[in-house]
């Protein structure tokens, strides 16, 4: 074999070993990367993939460029390793190359490896000797074994281009991808397992392979590598185009009884306030879509959402409790988030056992997630997690190194996937649920959420923006507005306003495509749907800004519309619901018993209930916890007929007559002592016949801290 690259006319062979070895290395190294990068996450998550061409053309597109570039890199270290090896060895320069050739080849893959996790090591010495103790000893161990022929062969069985790429690659993808959350001791442990397992394959291999051969020559053979990379690159592109394609709608149980029942169709705009929607009488026109849905279904004029946030406002309609009973809340001190209880079946487990099939496809990936509790009951849960966030909690990888110069600079609409990507989304599993009915559809979109960059024309159609402020900048605004050191100057408020009534306004745009979608599926007749919002939106009132922070009606007042089925004539309640209402308004309207621990009621269709009071709450929030102690309470809101009563830990007690004072500027406590003692002991009554379910369960800090990595701190 020597003498097929030695000598002066081997010039073009050489070259062709060179690249050879090299394509063998590089090339398994990339179909392992592409696997563990591209093709595996959404398999094993697809309750985070939400279909995305993009992200299938740059991936194929980086694993090309990574072979390629890989191969002629690789040549170049294994031609210059030759070159050099020589004189390490003390040898002649026509003693064989082989083995130098794939050393180089070998190399060139370690020291790139090395070169994207030194990078990404943290500060200081200690980190980056940690996290290149690895693909150091390897390096040296492949250039070492390489200058020798008989050590070479000795040692292929570690130096062979699946023992690196699997000893690379599939430790810290263990230990970062597939046990992110699991004590560092533990993933410690898998990680050295994996190495140990991976060493010990390729060594029991290595001495099967070599029973029964003569020792004789550099005869390891590369057809297995190359083979073995073809199919595994083959097989990852094919089956990320099935999972692309793929709509998998697991059946639900016994569906007799459901048969002829109606579908319930659940869409949340978060962070939409109800007086910036025209339905509500807004001056703007930022919801033409709604304004039509509201000629056949009914409008619910005073609306309350249960809390000021998304996990408790959301965990109040999948239960029908207030936040004070299911938990789902801050706890500061205790640095947990409650998560749902389980001993409450949620709406979509109810409707489940019903026979219905349930799907969500869900913008606000952050607190809408698993490990909160939403997608239970679920048979498909689409938490749609931008590129920007799937590519965050993952391994070293170079193909995603690649894509990402491949792909135009992360915007920062890409915080969350834009309503029309949800939409299709909701698209997608809308054939498949048409198909039998009835069924259970929960969308939430998040483009009136902060950062609120809807596409033009939207952006610019009520204003268009005098400025783009970045993450860090809003959050410094928001903090020192809330902080009470400086108000939002009337450019800076309308920019914020106009930028808000745009993201309405194209949300509104997407409701509309999704209702002519359920008139083409034929279902929107046979469906209650419900269009509602999980909380709404301050923009300098009372010297607060964003939401989470009060329980006046800029964050609690919200959109609340029900097409009923059948229902073809509007009408419009205008006595007080809340979020906890939808619960026991679904139950009835599929014939299930109304649980009687459940704080709401059925809605009406047509006309008010007669007095009863509904309550808010606002429990203080982690980050703002730290950055504004001024906030750290719980505040609480009850409303009975057109009065309000606030009471606050701290700021003692606001009465406010909403009929005459809808934006509660003058606090009647003074003049209505009567109202406010009366309104003040229900509020106590109510609170201490509230047992929370849940105990102490939650999930931890560091957990969310990981899911909402895009949130407001950076
Ligand atoms: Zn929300």
């Amino acid at each position: 074999m020597s003498d097929r690259i030695a000598g002066s006319k081997g010039f073009a062979a050489q070259v062709g070993r060179a690249l050879s070895w090299s394509a063998a290395y590089w090339g398994f190294y990339a179909a392992v990367d592409y696997c563990l990068s591209d093709a595996l996450p959404p398999l094993l998550r697809p309750a985070q993939y939400v279909p995305d061409s993009s992200y299938w053309n740059a991936g194929v597109t980086a694993f090309i460029a990574m072979i390629l570039g890989g191969a002629i890199l690789g040549a170049a270290a294994g031609w210059l390793w030759n070159a050099s090896g020589n004189a390490v060895a003390k040898q002649r320069a026509s003693e064989p190359r082989e083995a130098k050739l794939a050393g180089g080849a070998g190399f060139s893959v370690i020291a790139v490896f090395a070169g994207v996790v030194g990078a990404r090591s943290g500060r200081g010495v200690l980190p980056l000797a940690l996290s290149l103790a690895l693909p150091v000893t390897l390096a040296a161990l492949v250039l070492w074994a390489s200058l020798n022929e008989g050590r070479a062969r000795r040692f292929w069985s570690l130096t062979n281009p699946v023992t690196i790429t699997l000893a690379l690659l599939v430790r810290p993808w263990l230990y970062q991808d597939i046990f992110p959350d699991s004590p560092r001791r533990w993933q410690v442990i898998a990680s050295a397992l994996a190495l140990v397992l991976i060493v010990a394959c390729s060594l029991g291999l290595d001495r099967i392979g070599r029973r029964g051969k003569t020792a004789a020559g550099f005869d390891f053979d590369l057809r297995g590598v190359r083979y073995a990379a073809v199919f595994l690159g083959l097989l990852a592109v094919a089956g990320g185009f099935v999972v692309r394609s793929g709509q998998r709608l697991i059946a639900a149980g016994d569906a007799s009884n459901a048969i002829g029942k109606p579908n319930i169709i659940l869409i949340v705009m978060d962070t939409v306030r109800a007086d910036h929607t025209s339905v509500y009488g807004y001056d703007r026109d930022t919801t033409p879509n709604l304004r039509r849905f509201a000629a056949e279904s009914t409008l619910y004029r005073n609306a309350i959402s249960a809390a000021n946030w998304t996990a408790p406002s959301h965990a109040s309609i999948f239960t029908g409790m207030y936040t004070l009973r299911h938990g789902v809340r801050y706890d500061v001190p205790k640095n947990t988030l409650g998560k749902l209880p389980d001993a409450v079946p949620t709406l979509t487990e109810v409707l489940s056992r019903q026979g219905y099939r349930t799907a969500g496809v869900v913008a606000n990936y952050a607190f809408l997630s698993d490990q909160l509790g939403f997608s239970r009951g679920f048979d498909v849960y689409r938490l749609a997690l931008p590129w920007m966030v799937f590519e965050q909690s993952l391994y070293p990888s170079l193909l995603r190194e690649i894509r990402r110069r491949l792909l135009p600079p992360v915007q920062k609409e890409s915080i969350y996937v834009s309503g029309e990507k949800m939409t299709g989304a909701a698209l997608d599993v809308l054939d498949p649920l048409a198909e039998r009915q009835p069924f259970f559809l929960f969308v939430n979109y998040m483009d009136a959420h902060w950062p609120r960059a809807p596409p033009e024309p939207f952006r610019s159609l009520f204003a268009a923006p005098s400025q783009n402020l970045s993450m860090k900048q809003y959050f410094g605004l928001m903090v020192s507005v809330n902080r009470g050191e400086r108000v939002l100057t009337e450019q800076e408020r309308r920019d914020l306003v106009a930028a808000y009534d745009g993201g309405i306004a194209f949300l509104d745009q997407q409701l509309g495509i999704l209702f002519d979608a359920l008139r083409r599926a034929g279902v929107y007749d046979h469906s209650l749907i419900i269009v509602t919002s999980d909380h709404g939106e301050a923009f300098g009132e009372r010297s607060l800004m964003d939401h989470g922070l009060s329980v006046y009606q800029d964050q609690v007042r919200v959109p609340l519309l029900i097409k009923y089925p059948g229902q073809r004539e509007p009408a419009e309640v205008g006595a007080l619901a809340s979020g906890v209402d939808l619960y026991p308004t679904v139950m009835e309207a599929v014939g299930a018993p109304v649980g009687r621990y459940l704080a709401g009621l059925p809605l009406d269709r047509m006309s008010g209930r007669t007095t009863r009071a509904v309550f808010a709450e606002s429990y203080p929030e982690w980050e703002m916890w730290n950055l504004l102690p001024h906030l750290r309470q719980t505040k609480r809101a009850i409303f009975r007929d057109s009065w309000k009563l606030i009471q606050s830990a701290k700021d003692s007690q606001a009465l406010y007559d909403l009929s005459a004072d809808s934006k509660e500027n003058r606090n009647v406590i003074g003049e209505q002592p009567q109202v406010a003692a009366e309104m003040e002991a229900l509020l106590s009554a109510w609170q201490k016949n509230l047992a929370p379910v849940n105990g102490p369960s939650g999930i931890d800090k560091g957990t969310l801290d990981r899911l909402k990595s895009l949130g407001y701190v950076q």
